[in-house]
């Protein structure tokens, strides 16, 4: 069995820490923390092997698209603490027509909208909830207006733990916040930004006995390098050249970075894919901080449509800084029009996502007219969350009624109006001549 350790990302720091503290951050330096693994290697042929068997098990860990890969994050003492709702599991998915939309020969989206709640946070909040069972927790807790609190909240329900969402009042996104209440999570509506509140809540979390499921939390960070993992294994161990993303905190690309690092120690690759993170023009504090260099520095009133992604201070830049560079990777921003267009293109290719996912084929498509991204490389694109998160958005967008935050308006490049007709067989045929 190897062995877990927290450790502070910060190597000038070094500081070390039991796999079972209850800790968000290097009470050191404040750092970010990560889990580290030291033990024997493996066989990289007999892990492929035992990944691939693992397909025809029942057994329920086996058939969790996340727990499947387990020797890559072996955090645990005991799987008896694990409650999979059998996450994973995604589509690899050729898409020709976004491909010439992004001027490539070839394009696969893995798309982990399929996911159970419908977006990749239920990759990591698997695993961030099995932490949370190990260390004897009752209550868990996360400060989100989306994606992560849905995830919570159906985990922790499953799992028969009290789930808390703190939500900014007033800015609350109906889809996702239908589906926390739905699960039954208690859900509190705070008066005061998001910042504001994660500082609350940290102040709140030993006093009421919470453990904090936000996107810091290293254990989700461990789960959601599965995505990574399985796409991998999809394609039969044969690493692409480019892995393409969107970046709001930056926990998933820091999850995607120590994946492939992991994986090409394991052996399990030979070459490393670089990554790609692409930002909304409106919360682009990590595109300004790599094209700029000098301080990071937050974005005040972050803007977007794609709310997913709509984030002034990523937490986990420090990481993601990190992980890019040790990829030769990129960072993309884009206007709201090239992602709205973008995802029009997406569901015309049978597929379909939220907004912050269509991120990634706006990106793609501007680096490939940059040069960045020849038109031949080997591309495979995340699509983080599930096409009915955000039905608002599609209708406005195909009846020429969306509006950028500032304002403007969206064209309608793609749009798809209905169309009302009367009862009458002669009109309708007429219409559709
Ligand atoms: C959370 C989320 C993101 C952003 O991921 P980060 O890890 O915060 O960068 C993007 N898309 C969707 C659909 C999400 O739910
Ligand atoms: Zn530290």
């Amino acid at each position: 069995m190897a062995q877990a350790e927290l450790s502070c990302f910060d190597e000038r720091c070094g500081a070390r820490y039991g796999i079972t503290e209850v800790l968000y951050n290097c009470t050191k330096c404040g750092g970010l923390l990560e889990v580290r693994y030291c033990g024997d290697g493996y066989d990289p042929a007999a892990l492929r092997r035992l990944f691939r068997e693992r397909r025809m098990s029942q057994a329920s860990l086996d058939a969790s698209g996340v727990w499947r890969y387990r020797e890559l994050f072996p955090f645990l003492d005991d799987y008896k603490h694990v409650v999979t709702l059998r996450e994973g599991n995604t589509p690899l998915l050729e898409a020709p027509r976004a491909a010439e939309y992004g001027r490539l020969d070839r394009l696969a989206f893995k798309h982990q909208g399929f996911n159970p709640t419908g977006s990749f946070k239920d990759n990591g909040m698997t695993c961030g909830v099995a932490q949370a069972r190990r260390l004897g927790m009752r209550r868990v807790a996360c400060v989100s207006t989306g994606n992560t609190s849905a995830s919570m909240a159906a985990y922790a329900a499953a799992a028969g733990l009290e789930a808390l969402i703190f939500l900014p009042h007033g800015q609350i996104s109906f889809g996702k916040l239908a589906q926390a209440l739905e699960y039954g999570a208690r859900t509190l509506e705070v008066e005061a930004n998001f910042d504001q509140i994660l500082a609350l809540v940290r102040a709140l979390a030993a006093r009421l006995g919470i453990y904090l499921l936000n996107s810091v939390n290293p254990f989700r960070i461990e789960g959601q390098k599965s995505i990574i993992l399985e796409m991998l294994d999809q394609r039969d161990w044969r690493a692409p050249d480019w892995i393409v993303l969107p970046g709001g905190n930056l926990g998933n690309t820091s999850a995607f970075g120590k994946a492939l690092r992991e994986a090409r120690e394991a052996g399990l690759i030979d070459s490393m894919p670089r990554l790609a993170v692409v930002q909304a023009e409106g919360a682009a504090p990590f595109y300004e901080f790599v094209a700029r260099g000098g301080e990071f520095q937050a974005v005040e009133k972050p803007a977007t449509l794609a709310t997913a992604i709509r984030i002034g201070d990523p937490v986990s830049w420090p990481k993601a800084l990190h992980e890019i560079r040790s990829t030769g990777g990129t960072v993309e921003k884009v206007s709201e029009q090239e992602i709205a267009d973008a995802k029009a293109q997406i569901g015309r290719s049978g597929i379909g996502c939220e907004p912050a996912s269509a991120a990634t084929l706006a990106g793609i498509r501007k680096l490939t007219a940059r040069g960045v991204m020849d038109r031949g490389a080997d591309v495979v694109a995340v699509l983080t969350g599930n096409l009915l998160k955000d039905p608002d958005y599609i209708y406005r967008y195909h009846t020429g009624e969306l509006e950028a935050p500032d304002g403007t308006k969206i064209r309608s490049s793609f749009g798809n109006r209905p169309v009302v007709v009367p009862n009458d067989p002669d009109r309708i045929a007429e219409l559709l001549r």
